[in-house]
């Protein structure tokens, strides 16, 4: 019972139970046996929504009623203002929470007054590179989705964060949050905490394979779902789930495998709304194409209006909470997606199916099964407390065969170990500059003795492995001038400084910098295309014909590239040459007014990676251009580059830069304004208001803002009238 867990703040007991905790799930009653309330660390490796949030909020609590600060780490972004969110009902019981989501380079001493802080391990990171003093305050640290460790891109930071938080603050309690994992006895070892291990769920979860006319689950028990004919499995299941009154969540390999399953799904699930389901979806639907104005979005708009939808990390974020929302209000009745929506958003489902279980790997070269550990969280995602009597998860099997192995693999299957991938090239040099600039270590000696406090060196021992991996990654970092090594002193240079605050790969600065080296008037394209090729920007694939049109431009626009070009024999090095070269040529029609919707289609991708593209481009020139002015570069070259970030930040030509960066005008507006006559933030506060008004079609209220934020002084604009026709389709 919530009322008997000792150290919390005084009310929150009883909250808890108002709010329908009224008893502890296991797996958090045996956190509180082992002591998770009393500072001491715990690994807690349990299903999904089983109540891992709630062992955390406990530890957190009873940290701060201590007198203590507490930092929950997040593995994505969307999840920071989400958990902050959820943190937030202890605002009454005088728990102030924070989410750090601010630039990499500062320090954010706000943060310092709040009990809770929640951030990205990357967000961590570099505040501790930048000597956050806030972080040598904590009293608990807490890991979300610690199996990440496993991943090959972000398991590094998370695991060397970890690390330094332990070193930074000896003592602290670290309460590690899993999926069931099979090793989570290594990962307790590694932090020095009590293992809590269970596989119970708040409700029950029976897993199987449909194949033929028949789901056969594993306790052998068959449930009969026949596929008509011309009929595909997953709509059969779908209507089966809402024959029962439930809604499912299928999981499918792709974006575009997401949303073409989400088209066909809403024939199906159409037929099975109610006249007031169909309201509320009409309304979400309009929210949904208000959010932004491409083709995602309208196709979007149109399957949630039969009930269904999809999914993925290209939609934009308001288009997934929207969908999320209406899917938890069961308005929705199914949803197509690829995985990321199995780690971390909290959408219960009465059926989960498991369409694709095989997804293209680049690096493997070809089509490779999922790990187990993956599809075990889809799974998790079924079954809603209180709502179903039980969740069900299905595999799909289209031959006896396939059936057996997808029992083996899955079904019967426990998951993979977690293991650490912080040998990997990338992440060592990063790691090891930022541990010698933040001067965590000063000799290589000291360096192999903070690495003795990672899960590497915990699951790889005492072999030799790391010694050698240290010794090839300083000979990089030296070679590259960002660290010095003298005598068995090893200290970063200015630059080295300079490159672990702003956050970067050594490897992406050392490209930059010999790129900007001999630049003296760089173009916009020129600058995109450097930064594209560095190992901080995921660049588009070439598809076919790409090869040819890409090679034309990069002869075409030979001049405007920094560094040497490679030739067309060195077969590798010029096809990454190209697809940076994409990369970069989305950012020139992003930067010269072409519509959103235009580039989604023309380089095939969805709204939110354009966002995301651009977003790495501000950061990445941003950073380029502090590197530009510490090396002292041609001033010429510094202000290039900064034009070229401030184009591509704000999507705008040269002449728009000034209006553009006034808030709440953007890309559309600056233009129409400008077409107007109204060509600066200095017109904007002499120009005559019903000019401005014209541009803004009429809408008052934004044009008000626009010039509040102009600096006007009587931003008013009751009684102006509009002397240009409204055109009411604007947005
Ligand atoms: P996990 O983090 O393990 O995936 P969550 O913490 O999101 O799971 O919990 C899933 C749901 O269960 C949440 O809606 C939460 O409010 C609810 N919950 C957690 N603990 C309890 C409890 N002891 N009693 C009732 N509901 C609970």
């Amino acid at each position: 019972n919530p009322t008997d867990v000792p150290g919390l703040p005084t009310g929150v007991p009883e909250h808890l139970v108002e709010s329908g905790i009224e008893e502890l799930y296991p797996p958090q009653a045996d956190a509180v046996d082992a002591g998770v309330t009393d500072g001491e660390s715990l690994v807690a490796s349990v299903p999904t929504a089983s109540g891992k949030t709630l062992i955390a909020e406990l530890a957190m609590l009873s940290s701060v009623e201590r007198g203590g600060t507490a930092l929950y780490v997040v593995p994505l972004r969307a999840l920071a203002s989400e958990k902050k969110a959820e943190f937030e009902r202890w605002a009454d019981f005088d728990v102030d929470v924070g989410v750090s989501t601010g630039n990499y380079e500062s320090s954010e001493e706000w943060l310092s007054s709040r009990d809770i802080v929640v951030a990205t391990s990357e967000k961590v990171d570099s505040l501790v590179r930048n000597g956050a003093p806030w972080i040598d305050d904590l009293t608990c640290v807490v890991a979300d989705e610690v199996h990440l460790v496993d991943d090959p891109n972000r398991g590094p930071t998370l695991e060397v964060t970890l690390a330094k938080l332990r070193r930074i603050n000896p003592g602290v309690q670290v309460v590690a949050l899993s999926a069931t994992v099979d090793n989570a006895d290594e990962v307790a070892d590694w932090l020095d905490a009590a293992l809590v291990r269970s596989d119970w769920r708040p409700i029950d979860l029976r897993t199987g394979v449909h194949y033929g006319d028949a789901i056969t689950f594993d306790d052998g028990e068959q449930r009969e779902v026949p596929v008509g004919a011309g009929e595909r499995p997953t709509a059969a299941l779908v209507a089966d789930t809402l024959d029962e009154g439930g809604s499912s969540l299928v999981f499918v390999n792709s974006r575009r495998n997401a949303e073409a399953a989400a088209r066909r799904l809403a024939d199906v699930t159409e037929g099975a709304l109610t006249p007031e389901e169909r309201a509320a979806l009409a309304d979400v639907a309009d929210d949904i194409a208000s959010v932004s104005d491409t083709e995602t979005s309208d196709d979007l708009a149109a399957a949630v209006r039969k009930g269904a939808a999809f999914h993925h990390a290209g939609l934009a974020a308001d288009h997934r909470s929207l969908v999320e929302d209406a899917f938890r209000d069961r308005e929705l009745k199914a949803i197509c997606a690829t995985p990321t929506l199995a780690a971390g958003v909290n959408t219960p489902s009465r059926r989960v199916i498991v369409r694709d279980w095989r997804r293209y790997d680049g690096e493997f070269g070809g089509m490779k099964p999922l790990d187990t550990l993956e599809v075990h969280q889809m799974f998790g995602r079924a079954g809603r407390p209180g709502l179903d009597p039980y969740g069900e998860a299905v595999l799909l099997a289209n031959d006896h065969d396939t059936m057996d192995e997808l029992f083996e693999r899955y079904v019967w299957a426990d998951p993979e170990p977690v293991g650490s991938k912080l040998a990997r090239e990338p992440a060592m040099r990063t790691h090891l500059l930022a541990t010698v600039a933040s001067g965590f270590a000063r000799t290589r000696e000291g360096l192999l003795d903070f690495l003795a406090g990672t899960l590497y060196a915990a699951q790889t021992g005492e072999g030799g492995r790391l010694a050698g991996v240290v010794d090839s990654t300083l000979d990089y970092l030296a070679a590259n001038d960002f660290v010095d090594r003298e005598g068995g002193e090893v200290t970063a240079t200015n630059l080295g400084h300079t490159v672990s605050r702003l956050y970067l790969d050594p490897m992406s600065a050392a490209e930059i910098v010999d790129g900007l080296r001999d630049a003296d008037d760089p173009t916009p394209l020129g600058c995109y295309h450097l930064v594209c090729r560095t190992p901080d920007m995921y660049e588009l694939y070439l598809k076919s014909g790409d090869r040819e049109a890409y090679t034309e431009l990069c002869y075409e626009r030979e001049g405007e590239f920094l560094g040497r070009v490679p030739s067309e024999f060195e077969d590798v090095r010029f096809e990454e040459w190209l697809s940076a070269l994409k990369t970069a040529k989305l950012l020139e029609d992003w930067a010269s007014e072409v519509d959103e919707d235009r580039i989604t289609e023309r380089y095939g991708v969805g709204p939110g990676d354009v966002r995301g593209k651009v977003d790495a481009a501000e950061w990445l020139l941003g950073a380029a251009e502090r590197l530009a002015t510490d090396l002292d570069l041609d001033p010429d070259c510094v202000v290039a580059v900064r034009e070229a970030k401030k184009r591509v930040q704000y999507g705008v030509r040269e002449e728009l830069l000034d209006l553009a960066g006034v808030r709440n005008v953007g890309r559309k507006r600056a233009r129409r304004l400008y077409e107007a006559g109204v060509e600066s933030r200095a017109d904007l506060r002499e120009a005559d208001k019903s000019l401005i008004l014209g541009a803004l079609r009429g809408r008052e209220r934004t044009a008000e803002r626009i010039l509040e934020n102009a600096g006007r002084r009587d931003p008013s604009m009751d009684a102006v009238s509009v002397d240009v026709d409204v055109d009411v389709e604007d947005g």
